[in-house]
């Protein structure tokens, strides 16, 4: 895909996380210790996962968001200057800690995890006002639904008025207000998702754009529902198709709906046609299964236009 002349800018408005995760040989039970066997921290929020993707694709990326007073918010951020992310837009909640995903892990992969949102569920007025600057000469505006959705709908009527691209990642599914989906240019539906939203069960590429298409009644401009190692298919009221995954082994799918979001969204700000967008977020996907992790599994640029190459 050619690049632009001039990198386009992607705002974020959404969830920043901490992963806390403890391996172990087997789950423990109510009330009981389990000697473990490897403690580590991942970075993770899918505003942050979005925000990361992007600017390795190349996007001029502007995060909004909150952390807390904690060990954690900082290193948080320094992550994300790391990719080259102005963090301006990320302020600090002076009560709140940032938010954590505490995950135990078991020999045969099974989990138990707890998310705690902490400062996530206190963005608010502070990032509104700190996301509408931020949308100031951007092309897209990229949100979840791991942040309050009316601080995320205010933002999202905010770009419409300025000519600013909307994208809603609906992650994790969640009921969104009547009449929220008509400030949505492009929604990204995973399966379940898109099954939730829509009360048609999608299962295979013929539901999903069964799926597609009454997202599209439902006021979205375009919908591309996500199918894991099936692809994608997507709808918008003049075009429709599906796209087929790329065959890749698959180490670890932990955000590769994020590493689709993201790309999708460089390469329609950058005025790709849209197959060839949805192509270029299936390459990204694609990559980010075969690496563990979620932010560290992110491709470069250079990485996805070479796997598109080869198709
Ligand atoms: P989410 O992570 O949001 O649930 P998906 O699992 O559907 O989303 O993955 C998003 C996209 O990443 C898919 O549409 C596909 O293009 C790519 N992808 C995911 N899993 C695989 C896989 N096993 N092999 C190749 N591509 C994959």
């Amino acid at each position: 895909m050619a690049k632009r002349e001039s990198a386009p800018t992607i705002v974020v408005l959404g969830g920043i996380n901490m992963d806390l995760i403890a391996t172990a040989p087997r789950l423990p039970m109510p009330g009981e210790t389990v000697r473990g066997g490897e403690f580590y921290t991942a970075p993770g929020g899918k505003g942050a996962n979005h925000a990361v993707a992007a600017a390795r694709l190349g996007a001029s990326v502007r995060m909004v968001g909150r952390v807390g007073k904690d060990t954690f918010g900082p290193s948080m951020l320094d992550d994300l200057r790391a990719d080259g992310i102005d963090v301006t837009g990320v302020s600090e909640d002076p009560v709140n800690a940032s938010g954590v995903a505490v995950i135990l892990l078991d020999d045969s992969r099974q989990n138990h995890i707890v998310a705690v949102y902490g400062a996530n569920a206190a963005c608010g007025d502070t990032e509104l006002q700190a996301a509408t600057s931020a949308l100031d000469g951007a092309d897209v505006l990229m949100l979840q639904l791991e942040i309050p959705f009316e601080v995320s709908l205010a933002a999202a009527r905010a770009a419409k008025s300025m000519g600013v691209t909307v994208v809603l990642d609906p992650a994790s599914a969640a009921p969104l207000p009547p009449g929220s989906l008509e400030t949505v240019d492009v929604l990204t539906p995973n399966q379940t998702e898109a099954t939730f939203l829509t009360k048609l069960e999608v299962r295979d590429l013929a539901s999903a754009r069964d799926a597609a298409h009454a997202l599209v009644e439902m006021g979205v401009g375009l919908a591309v529902v996500k199918l894991g190692s099936e692809g994608v298919c997507y709808a918008s009221r003049e075009e429709s198709g599906d796209v087929s995954a790329f065959r890749v082994e698959a180490v670890d799918t932990v955000a590769a709906g994020d590493a689709f979001g993201g790309a999708l969204a460089v390469a329609l700000a950058e005025g790709a046609g849209l197959k060839e967008a949805v192509r270029f977020g299936t390459a990204a996907g694609a990559l980010a299964v075969t690496r563990p992790g979620a932010q560290e599994a992110m491709p470069s640029r250079r990485e996805v236009e070479a796997l598109m190459a080869r198709r």
